[in-house]
């Protein structure tokens, strides 16, 4: 990209299985630890791995990514990796913070072959619902009324310090291994402008949760479809968290629009697959994206992608027990009524109940598994309420 490469320190072997890379100084352009989360009964401690790059304008916009916080979405993780490598040879703008595998008691949480660490096998939570909400209590007639005549820096610089604080508060209490692990991550990420959480979902088409303030810029990440959710919605996961303060404070000072920050969740194909030709094309929307928000030099481009309100993304809940035959498969457009899956049950004659699409629209996901309950999460539509 035409950049001066910088002085890389800190890119040494770590030495031994398990032993700990020295944290880099605040001088250096990069630097790698492996920080402590959580203690295990045996004694052990769990640790995450940690890259920073520093970047090389400290008034450039700033970036935060981790992967894997739900155990089995791993795709991601090798995107971090070869985003990591990237980086070594094409140094940022501004500050960088990438977390891959965010979340060891996910990963290694094997039933038989499956990873079952989408939810904390302890208590049954999912991971990505156990994040604190840092504006929880928070005295916001106080803060106004004290920044008033503040211009934006102070603004932006003031508020951070206070969700900071909420949050290293909020650390001290403790909580479950899920909020222990989330409570780890929002300190990672609170001093950053923009987070990407990246995940993966059951076997499906790669889609993005994007909050509606960030449609346009959301393009960028070239990812063929957009879920829009509510500037207001709340429901725990860390996308949400990230941004919600900062649009209540847009909100409160009278420009709702001028939201601080921005944060997505990308879900970056099927779960329990690593996929090496899809992980460049996955890297190459995030450089296009933070090469358009300044992050990275580079020419950001950005696709059409299939936009859809949550109101309009359908899930077919299976109707009956028994083993699935998919009629429809993710990427395939359907119309309202057709069937997109029958279900096998044993009767006197083998019968076949038929799945049938509620709506126009796209086919999302579908359940990664042939064997399903009644109730089961079968399949989901990006509904297309103008037709297919
Ligand atoms: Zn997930």
């Amino acid at each position: 990209m035409g950049m001066a490469k910088r002085k890389l320190a800190g890119t040494k072997k770590s030495g031994s299985r398990g032993q700990l890379a020295s944290v880099a100084k605040a001088d250096e352009a990069f630097g790698f630890r492996r920080l402590p989360v959580l203690d295990l009964a045996s004694g052990d401690s769990l640790t995450i791995p940690v890259y920073d790059f520093e970047g090389s304008d400290p008034d450039a916009p700033s970036v935060y990514l981790q992967s894997a916080m739900h155990g089995p979405e791993v795709q991601g993780s090798l995107v971090l990796a070869l985003m990591v490598a990237h980086l070594k040879e094409n140094p940022p703008q501004g500050r960088v913070r990438i977390v891959p595998n965010a979340n060891p008691a996910g990963l290694n949480a094997k039933v038989g072959e499956y990873t079952n660490g989408r939810f904390d096998t302890v208590t049954g939570d999912n991971f990505n619902r156990r994040y604190f909400l840092p504006t929880t209590n928070f005295a916001w007639d106080d803060f106004l009324r004290e920044h008033a005549a503040s211009d934006e820096k102070a603004v932006v610089a003031n508020f951070r310090t206070k969700m900071r604080r909420a949050l290293e508060s909020q650390k001290t209490k403790g909580g479950t291994i899920a909020d222990r692990i989330a409570i780890t991550l929002q300190l990672l990420s609170i001093d950053f402008d923009h987070c990407l959480d990246l995940h993966c979902a059951n076997v499906s088409v790669r889609h993005l949760y994007a909050p509606e303030h960030t449609r346009a810029d959301s393009a960028y990440l070239q990812i063929p479809h957009v879920l829009l959710i509510p500037n207001d919605s709340f429901t725990g996961a860390k996308d949400e968290v990230f941004f919600h303060p900062w649009q209540e404070l847009a909100r409160r000072r009278g420009n709702p629009a001028a939201i601080a920050v921005q944060s997505f969740t990308l879900e970056l194909g099927d779960q329990e697959t690593v996929d090496r030709r899809g992980a460049e094309k996955d890297l190459a929307g995030i450089l296009s994206y933070l090469a358009h928000r300044g992050v990275l030099a580079g020419k950001p481009k950005k696709i059409h992608p299939v936009f859809c309100a949550l109101e309009n993304y359908a899930t077919i809940h299976s109707p009956r027990g028994g083993l699935v035959e998919w009629r429809a498969v993710p990427g395939e457009k359907v119309r309202k009524g057709q069937v997109v899956a029958t279900i096998l049950q044993f009767h006197e004659d083998p019968i076949f109940h038929e799945v049938k699409s509620p709506c126009h629209g796209i086919v999302n996901l579908r359940h990664s598994s042939a064997i399903v309950h009644e109730g089961a999460e079968l399949m989901k539509i990006v509904g297309t309420p103008s037709g297919a």
